[in-house]
């Protein structure tokens, strides 16, 4: 294993989940507590990411504090939960300049937790930003207020990153950072160093992007500030145990990040409805344990002459021998 890999998991993967039909749940509800809790029996996971205000909104920070701490777990980035109901119709995008205001000052009070935690960046994933219909909002107005919402917590936090997640849609039938490139044009409009991308691998896959292009493209900007690993079908957001699915195409995201000596936390963003979810993040971290071997064992040269040839075969070849004969 590279000496500095270190695995991380939003919080979330140790809560039980609701859909449209099963609205009792699929198990009964846990606290922050318990999740972090279950976090801890995890093998290898030293940080996690999470959502803000708390699930049980009582929990004191020191609370939070205490239980990270027998757990051996730290904090690398909390999300502030800009799209729930009050944000149906967006946080920085809604038409009610009170709701924006309100987002605005739950992203900041956010900010305020990532201090204490010491936590690497606030995460900003605007779910409810978009729209549904056609005809349903102003394109010029909405960008614009996607761009000026992120600028002006970013301009008031000067001392913190802010990391976008774009995702094509769901909740929101469009998102308004629903891509790579997008996000890096709105990212570029703001001008700030302080906003980066926190590429996730399935939202890239199930947006019809290469997720090391993506990638790729992220790093040549000087914006890839994380990621988020797990899998699906490519038609939605599945949030399956990462490999599952796409082993090739999470090898070659990997080797993008190696290639440019990305340095980040190799985070999980899965939601294990029916399964275990402690034996889901040991499963997807034994796999991704898997491919940082590969990735030593891969004749980077090798691949960097194929690919000057365009030569899928070799180039194939030698990413298959060397993670099929890694796990
Ligand atoms: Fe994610
Ligand atoms: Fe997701």
């Amino acid at each position: 294993m590279s000496s500095n890999l270190k695995f991380g998991a939003g919080i979330w993967h140790f809560a039980t989940y609701v859909d449209r039909y099963a609205t009792d749940g699929y198990g009964p509800p846990r606290s922050l507590i318990e999740m972090i809790d279950l976090a801890g029996q995890v093998e290898d996971l030293s940080v996690v990411d999470i959502n803000y205000p708390f699930v049980d909104p009582d929990l004191s920070l020191g609370a939070v504090e205490a239980a990270l701490t027998r757990n051996k777990l730290s904090v690398i980035g909390i999300t502030p939960e800009i799209y729930t109901r009050r944000f149906a119709k967006g946080a920085f995008t809604n038409p009610d300049p009170g709701i924006r205001r309100l987002a605005n000052e739950m992203v900041n009070d956010a900010a305020d937790v990532v201090r204490r935690f010491g936590a690497d960046y606030v995460k900003l994933w605007p779910g409810q930003d978009g729209w549904d219909y056609p005809f349903q909002v102003d394109h010029r107005k909405l960008w614009q207020l996607s761009i000026d919402g992120i600028g002006e917590l970013a301009s008031q936090n000067p001392d913190l990153k802010f990391v976008i997640e774009y995702k094509p849609r769901e909740p929101r039938v469009h998102m308004s950072y629903d891509s790579v490139a997008r996000t890096l044009l709105g990212i570029e409009k703001m001008g700030l160093p302080n906003v980066g991308i926190l590429l996730d691998f399935g939202h890239s896959l199930y947006g019809g992007e290469s997720p090391a292009d993506a990638a790729q493209l992220a790093i040549d900007h000087g914006r890839l500030f994380g990621m988020d690993v797990n899998d699906n079908f490519r038609s939605w957001d599945d949030d399956l145990i990462a490999g599952s699915v796409h082993p090739i195409e999470l090898f070659e995201f990997f080797y993008t990040l190696r290639k440019n000596k990305w340095e980040g936390v190799w985070q999980l963003d899965q939601f294990p409805f029916r399964e275990d979810s402690v034996a889901a993040a040991n499963s997807a971290i034994g796999f991704l344990k898997a491919v940082d071997r590969a990735l030593d064992k891969l004749d980077f040269e090798a691949m960097q002459a194929a690919q000057d040839r365009h030569d899928a075969v070799a180039a194939l070849d030698l990413a298959r021998r060397a993670l099929f004969t890694s796990y």
